[in-house]
């Protein structure tokens, strides 16, 4: 007789575990017609800067609206990693980033715009000159531009990552260190990459009562000596943005300040922001 090999427990796991595969399956199919289709779009967030209090840059986020339902990037990004994808969504994000950034230096002169770039897009080796080439049919400035990097990035080539990083910052691009201390980079090849500005995760923010404020203070010391600026993410209380403006992070962004918001309402939040000077 056969044995009874398969406890409810793993029936349920192998149903759970089938589901997340057909949902898989249905977005990755879904992805790959959504540039076409006009699903995605771009949200932005205002950062703050501590000193005044006013809007000084927007990080770019991608939205993808399918069958009425709004998929989180947490969500489809790692499934576009998976099968390439992510490529040519990067492409467009970054062709909508350059035509945001452009847009609103005319508005409101200084701001910059960070956009993320997925590791997979990054290291491609055409990436330098789609980047070149959107420069150049967008007209817009890459002072203004802000690519975003995960420190995740740090673990593969790490020497070819560096070169990269340094060719855009010769092109004029700031690039940012984003989710830091997320990862397991040493902090020795995140001195050697010299961002323009690291990023310091959520999770840090979450617990600066505790021990996040070790570190969060850690960091500041470090890129006030390389000349670093400090972004902290996910500020959702006062007393947090009072503590890390005192420990001297230059710019917040959190849902404190601002959410992240479509085209038209960023434009009025913004007009808002400056008639109140
Ligand atoms: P990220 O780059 O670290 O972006 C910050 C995330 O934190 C955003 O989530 C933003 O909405 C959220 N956030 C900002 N302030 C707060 C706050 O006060 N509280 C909370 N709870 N959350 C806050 P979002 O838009 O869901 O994006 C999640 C992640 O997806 C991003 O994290 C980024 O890694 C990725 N992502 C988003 N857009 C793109 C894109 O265009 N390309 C790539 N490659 N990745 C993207
Ligand atoms: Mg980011
Ligand atoms: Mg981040
Ligand atoms: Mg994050």
């Amino acid at each position: 007789a056969r044995k009874r090999s398969e406890p409810g427990g793993c029936a349920f796991y192998n149903n759970a575990l089938a589901a997340q595969r057909s949902r898989e399956l249905y977005l990755r199919n879904r992805l790959s017609l959504a540039i076409e289709r006009n699903e995605l779009y771009l949200v932005f967030q205002p950062l703050f800067a501590t000193n005044n209090d006013k809007p000084a840059a927007l990080e770019a986020l991608l939205r993808w609206r399918t069958n009425d339902e709004l998929v989180s990037p947490t969500e489809f990004i790692p499934i576009a990693e998976q099968n390439g994808k992510i490529k040519e969504i990067g492409t467009w994000v970054l062709e909508q980033g350059f035509k945001a950034s452009k847009a609103i230096n005319q508005l409101f002169p200084g701001t910059t715009v960070g956009i993320n770039v997925s590791l997979l897009q990054f290291m491609d080796d055409r990436f330098i000159t789609i980047v070149e080439q959107l420069l150049f049919s967008t007209q817009s400035q890459p002072e203004y531009i802000n690519l975003e990097i995960t420190e995740s990035a740090f673990s593969l080539e790490k020497q070819l990552l560096i070169e990269k990083v340094k060719r855009l910052q010769s092109m004029g691009f700031m690039v940012s260190i984003d989710d830091f201390g997320t990862g397991y980079s040493s902090l020795a090849s995140v001195l050697e990459l010299s961002a323009s500005a690291i990023k310091i995760d959520k999770s840090f923010v979450e617990s600066l009562d505790t021990k996040g404020a070790v570190i969060i203070d850690a960091v500041i010391r470090m890129a006030e000596r390389l000349g670093q600026r400090v972004v902290a993410e996910g500020v959702e209380h006062q007393w947090q943005a009072d503590t890390l403006k005192k420990m001297g992070v230059h710019m917040i962004q959190g849902f404190l300040y601002a959410k992240p918001m479509p085209w038209p309402e960023l434009i009025s939040f913004l007009q808002q922001q400056h008639e109140s000077d």
